[in-house]
């Protein structure tokens, strides 16, 4: 049962079907009387807003989005009731905790036992299948919401939990050694200012890419030791071979929106490259050069947000200071506008919601 008082109803973003615009109404609060063992119900503090929210709304996806659906998988808050009967739960009441893209899995398949726990077949993920964290409170599940360090705030923890999340796993998982170039196209937006971060963090040498003088100060004042502005370059596949000594960057981390950004990589990193799939356009396809994949030795790998275990990892680089997400804190009600920027590319680092009032 709960010590804290919960309202009937709260104030959501609302999406009816793929083609319905994004309304805020009043929705119920489920009540901590229907939580399952093992659910629980978190008060939000505030939720980060990811272009995956924008692609869940619109339908861009060979898999559909539950509907009506409350979008949003940055969430942070405390722990307001939990599920009776629930063995052993690794939160308590008036714990602060993040709510993840990944917000249950089984945790007893092959995929599970693996670490792989967000490929599971049981997964439910948050503002997709189950409603997510643009709500003031949401149902989740104790096994998989993510203690938050005492010493962050929710605000500074929201972006982690999705783009910080999937960032550090990218990298973590690209097989690059300290001292090793890595590329980073898109290296002012949401994920990719925090990759910059992560990737010096972690001794590797980054070439930061993308457009105007806002994103290019912010990607050099994070670490980044070179910089190209796409929309200038003639020959961009040229310029970024001579910014990382001629020969191409060891590795290239791509969360770009558009399928060109892929392909391309092939073509300017060094043989020996690895190439790292992250984002995840509508309808597209990688046309990588199959000849030149084989000559020089590219490996293709992809990565999907993170378990348990890379949530953790990246809230401590954050909380220790070696990462810190720049992040413009909003009401709800910019949730619209927020969706036209990140369509348009003009959000510069994070938008975060104030979930509070
Ligand atoms: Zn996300
Ligand atoms: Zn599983």
């Amino acid at each position: 049962m709960s010590q804290f008082t919960i309202p009937k109803t709260m104030k959501a973003a609302v999406v009816d079907s793929t083609e319905s615009p994004l309304e805020i109404r009043e929705v119920p609060v489920p009540s901590p009387e229907s939580l399952a063992p093992g659910e629980c119900l978190v008060k939000l503090d505030c939720t980060g807003v990811c272009h995956t929210d924008l692609h869940a709304a619109k339908g861009d996806w060979p898999i559909p989005a539950k509907t009506p659906l409350i979008g949003g998988h940055e969430g942070v808050g405390i722990v307001v009731a939990i599920g009776a009967h629930t063995q052993d739960s690794p939160v308590q009441l008036g714990d602060r905790v993040g709510i993840k893209w990944l917000a249950d899995s089984c945790l007893d398949c092959e995929l599970c036992r693996k670490g792989l726990e967000q490929s599971c077949s049981k997964a439910k993920c948050s503002g997709f299948s189950v409603d997510g964290t643009f709500s003031q409170y949401v149902l989740s599940w104790v096994r998989h919401v993510t203690p938050i360090p005492e010493n962050m705030d929710s605000a500074e923890a929201a972006s982690i939990l999705c783009a910080g999340i999937t960032a550090y796993r990218a990298i973590k998982y690209s097989r690059s050694n300290v001292g090793d170039w890595i590329c980073l196209p898109g290296a002012g937006g949401g994920l990719g200012h925090l990759a910059v971060q992560y990737a010096s963090a972690m001794g590797l040498r980054v070439l930061a890419i993308d457009t105007g003088a806002q994103k290019k100060a912010l990607a050099l004042r994070l670490g980044a030791e070179a910089w190209i502005d796409f929309k200038e370059s003639k020959d961009l596949v040229g310029d970024i071979k001579r910014a990382t000594g001629g020969a191409g960057p060891h590795t290239a981390v791509i969360t770009a929106a558009t399928s060109a950004a892929y392909a391309q990589a092939v073509d300017y990193l060094r043989p020996g490259g690895k190439l790292m799939v992250v984002g995840l356009p509508a309808r597209a396809s990688l046309n990588a050069d199959i000849f030149f994949t084989v000559v020089k030795s590219i490996s293709i790998l992809g990565s999907y947000v993170g378990n348990r275990q890379d949530a953790r990892e990246a809230l401590d680089l954050a909380a220790r200071g070696k990462v810190k997400c720049f992040f413009e804190l909003k009401p709800l009600s910019a949730l619209k506008e927020t969706y036209e920027g990140l369509e348009k590319g003009t959000v510069v680092g994070r938008v975060v919601l104030d979930m509070k009032n």
